[in-house]
């Protein structure tokens, strides 16, 4: 007779964890050292082993090769150590790691479309291991961080970014494609080192870009018709983000995820403060995607409070490299400035901070600018003597491009700072008193308004889906965190903010009907966070959730 097939295997991947009798089940029985280990020792190990690497970079690699090694103990890392482990995977050791990526490259971690493949996308495409996918995320590597153009070293980032939709909103690993794609450099360093692993050829133009992203978001659909794309560090983001918003299940993370998380920082700051929507003046040092998108959102926000569109965008006072924005300055404005461009300047113009500062009376100061120290001594006591809770959020990174750090925040405001910033700052003793800073991480959103979009098998991603994102993170804080200060939740709670900001998301896409997901429409909200809980990847229980083979290697 013919031998005895082998029984289905569900998990074959042996993992110390492993009972023995799932080792029998799965037939991994020696195939690993024999004891039966808690996840808390296995974590232990791998904390152990990643103290002992020096250097940042030697971190993330060490973490890197555990992600491809055993998928599951890695996000049982992740998620169990997040504040500690996520700076490694992602910003800011992630901006490192794309310098440095063609040196320390050890395995593709995605998929990587070429100029020349044009005409075969859909093809390549299929070459992706995996038959299902549920979101992709999407660079040119055109605007890596604050680090240019780096061409298709840009990988790291959708790596990075799909292991936090993954750790944060419990995204199956096996279902995200981090996607790059290679249309050349600009960047001579890269075109000029044999080590660098994309196409040696200048960028293609923009019109040669957008006719490669029309086939490419065709293709993605036809191979995919659920995906969730999200754009990631383009050089300019809005001519694609204007086209593909209302016809696919798309977003940029760079311009909305960043503006409803900083919303959701206002929202919070205003509760603080106590201050009314309509007495707000904001200067935003910075006028490039991120400042404008976030002013956007905010606007928005302003507008459902009350206010007419026309008196929530004149509360804002926008600087870019060549002073205050205004309509008699002279120059051709991009569309994001124009919108904000000021016409009631009495020909006045205002080129530094401190002019536009004693102009404008700010109650809000916001960095955008990348200019590392740009809010001194001189311009917090001035913030400080303005207001009695001045809101200050220095959003640059890295932490050295931040336009103060938040020591001096709380220094130069005698401790009455709201603050929120981009990077990462330690807590501050400051008069007996202990500060907590804020951080207004993107994370806090991404992960959620993806999962939501999955979930709802929404056609697209509106920008109320988006809005709706921050409304639902602003809840999610908790008295004890607003008496510390904080204007986020601990980065510890982040799968219980993933689930708040999925069900806003899926919410909001019911109301709009771009949801496909019939099936929820009636639960209560209790229901849908049970429900949306319920789907979510779990390290711990891996096989839940799972349709096919759970795979170790690979992603
Ligand atoms: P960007 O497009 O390069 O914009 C920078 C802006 O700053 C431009 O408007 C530029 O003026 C202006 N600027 C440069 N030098 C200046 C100066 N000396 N004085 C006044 N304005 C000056 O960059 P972006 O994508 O908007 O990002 C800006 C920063 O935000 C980055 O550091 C990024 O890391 C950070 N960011 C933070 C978050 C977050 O915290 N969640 C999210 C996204 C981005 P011109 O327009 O005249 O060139
Ligand atoms: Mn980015």
């Amino acid at each position: 007779g013919s031998p005895a097939k082998p029984q289905k295997q569900k998990n074959k991947f042996p993992d110390t964890s492993q009972s023995l009798k799932e080792r029998r089940d799965y037939r991994t029985q020696g195939l690993c050292p024999p004891n039966v280990e808690s996840h808390a020792l296995q974590e232990n190990r791998c904390l152990a082993q990643l103290a002992s690497k020096k250097s940042p970079l030697e971190k993330y690699i060490y973490l890197s090769n555990l992600r491809v090694m055993n998928v599951h103990l890695f996000y049982r890392l992740v998620i169990s150590n997040v504040t500690a482990v996520t700076p490694l995977i992602y910003t800011p050791v992630v901006g490192e790691a794309c310098i440095r990526w063609s040196e320390i490259y050890q395995h593709p971690e995605g998929l990587y479309l070429s100029y020349s493949n044009r005409g075969s996308l859909a093809n390549i495409l299929s070459n992706w291991p995996e038959l299902k996918v549920d979101i992709t995320v999407l660079t040119d590597g055109s605007r890596i961080l604050g680090l240019g153009d780096l061409g298709v070293n840009g990988m790291a980032i959708p790596v990075g970014k799909l292991s936090l939709y993954t750790a944060c909103a419990g995204i199956r690993p096996e279902r995200t494609l981090p996607l790059t794609i290679d249309l050349g450099t600009n960047n001579e360093k890269l075109l000029k080192d044999p080590l660098y692993m994309g196409s040696k050829t200048k960028r293609v133009s923009d019109k040669e870009q957008l006719e490669f992203l029309d086939e490419l978001m065709h293709s993605l659909k036809q191979v995919w018709p659920g995906i969730v794309i999200q754009f990631e560090d383009f050089k300019n983001p809005f001519p694609s983000l204007e086209k593909y918003q209302s016809k696919y299940s798309m977003f940029n993370d760079d311009v909305q995820g960043t503006g409803a998380v900083i919303l959701a920082g206002i929202i919070n700051a205003l509760k603080v403060t106590g201050g009314a929507v309509k007495d707000q003046r904001a200067v935003f040092l910075g006028a490039g995607s991120a400042g404008t998108g976030v002013a956007k959102q905010i606007v928005e926000y302003f507008a459902k409070q009350g206010l007419t569109e026309d008196e929530a965008r004149r509360c804002f006072w926008f600087i870019d490299s060549k002073g205050l924005i205004t309509n008699d300055r002279g120059d051709k404005l991009a569309p994001h400035k124009r919108y904000f461009s000021r016409p009631d300047n009495d020909g006045k113009q205002y080129k530094s901070l401190p002019e536009v500062m004693e102009y404008v009376k700010p109650t809000i100061l916001m960095g955008l600018s990348t200019i590392g120290g740009a809010f001194n001594e001189s311009i917090l006591n001035r913030m400080a003597e303005l207001n009695d809770r001045p809101i200050i959020f220095p959003l640059s990174n890295p932490s050295s491009q931040s336009e103060c750090t938040f020591e001096d925040a709380v220094n130069g405001t005698d401790g009455r700072v709201v603050f929120a910033s981009g990077s990462p700052f330690q807590t501050y003793q400051y008069k007996e008193k202990l500060y907590s800073p804020s951080q207004g991480n993107n994370m806090y959103v991404f992960p959620g308004i993806g999962l939501g979009a999955i979930l709802s098998k929404s056609t697209n991603i509106s920008s109320s889906m988006i809005y709706t994102s921050a409304i639902g993170l602003s809840t999610v804080i908790n008295q004890t965190e607003l008496d510390a200060g904080m204007l986020y939740p601990d980065i510890k709670r982040i799968r219980e903010v993933s689930v708040v900001v999925a069900r806003e998301v899926i919410r909001q896409a019911q109301k709009e009907w771009l949801d496909r997901e019939k099936d929820i429409v009636d639960m209560t909200d209790d229901e849908l966070d049970d429900w949306v809980r319920e789907r979510m990847y779990d390290p711990s229980h891996p096989d839940k959730g799972a349709d096919g083979q759970v795979r170790g290697g690979r992603r």
